[in-house]
Parts: C-alpha cells; structure tokens; sequence
C-alpha cells in the first residue's frame, strides 16, 4: 500500500513539473514574440514615408529627416554614427522574419541570409533583391571601406566585408539601430 502511495506521488510530481516546463517555455516563446510583433507593426505615425511597398526613392533633407526620425536612428541613418558592438536589439536574433530599413521601410534582408557573427553587429551574406542596398566608398576614419545604403532612402546601414560564409563570402555588418525586423 505504502510503495503505491509513493508511485503514485511521484507520478503526480512528474506530470506537474512536465506541464509547468511546457507553459513556461510556451509562454516564454510567445510572449517574445508577440512583444516583437507588436513593437513592429504598431507603425510609424510620425515618419509618412515608412512603408513596406512603396519602393518609390526618397530624397528629403536633412531637416526633414531630423524631424521625423528619433534621434538615434538619425545619427546612425543620416550621419553614418555606428552603434556600439553587442549592444543593438539583433546582433543574436535568429527568428525567421524580414529585416527592414528602419527609416524608410525598404525590404533589406531575410533571416535565412544572417548568420552568426563574433563581431556584435547583426550580419548577412546577401541582401534581399537588387534594389534593397547600394554601395559607396568610404574613406572616413583612415580605413578604405565600403559603405552599404538603403536602395530606397539612401541612409546609412553599415558596411560590407569579403570575409563572410559561403555561398557568397559577403559579410555586410549592419547597425541593429538602422534596421526594423518583423517576424513570420
Ligand atoms: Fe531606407
């Protein structure tokens, strides 16, 4: 009577700790996404030009920038700041989604192309299509690098390197700050 009491204790206790785990990651999971969700598509009252299908180019000023854009993304997108290494929001996100220029809207990445870089900024082997980026020369800071651009509004995303993974050997290491990531 006494071993069945205690089986039967014991099978109480594993089926609690079974459902408790199973609730707590769930929710955990959904919780981030959901917030993650939410951040993105709540949308950008403040900038009308943000959008997800409008590929129209833009060409506003400075001003004009600096009055719809909050200050941080200002400095990175408009003056070419750069956000310190491991501090932005996706250097280590791995959910499945599409990355956005976070000024414009312009459709820049997909998830399947970032990988997993030492280097703290988020990174990708290849861009979305032929029109998410543009290069330019960069000469600033006694270095010779190339400066990648949003193909829509011309704002500063980072800068791309040879030394990424195959199939294309592309890193372009972006500022988290310069993009708006929006899951499946
Ligand atoms: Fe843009």
């Amino acid at each position: 009577m006494k071993t069945h009491k205690l089986l039967f204790f014991k099978i109480i206790l594993i089926l609690y700790m079974i459902i408790s785990f199973t609730l707590g990651v769930c929710g955990q999971s959904r919780n981030v996404n959901q917030s993650q969700l939410i951040m993105n598509t709540i949308g950008k009252p403040e900038n009308p030009y943000y959008s997800h299908t409008d590929t129209t180019k833009l060409n506003l000023s400075d001003a004009e920038w600096k009055k719809i854009l909050p200050e941080d993304l200002y400095e990175v997108s408009r003056h070419a700041a750069t956000e310190r290494p491991f501090t932005g929001k996706y250097w280590n996100a791995d959910l499945k989604g599409t990355y956005y220029c976070a000024a414009c809207g312009n459709e820049l990445f997909r998830s399947e192309a970032k990988f997993a870089s030492t280097c703290g900024w988020p990174s990708f082997f290849e861009q979305e299509n032929e029109k998410s980026t543009v290069f330019r020369k960069d000469s600033s800071l006694g270095m010779i690098r190339i400066e990648v651009l949003c193909g829509r509004c011309g704002g500063h995303l980072g800068h791309i390197f040879d030394d990424g993974p195959p199939p294309t050997g592309k890193r372009y290491c972006m500022n988290s700050i310069a993009l708006n990531f929006m899951p499946d």
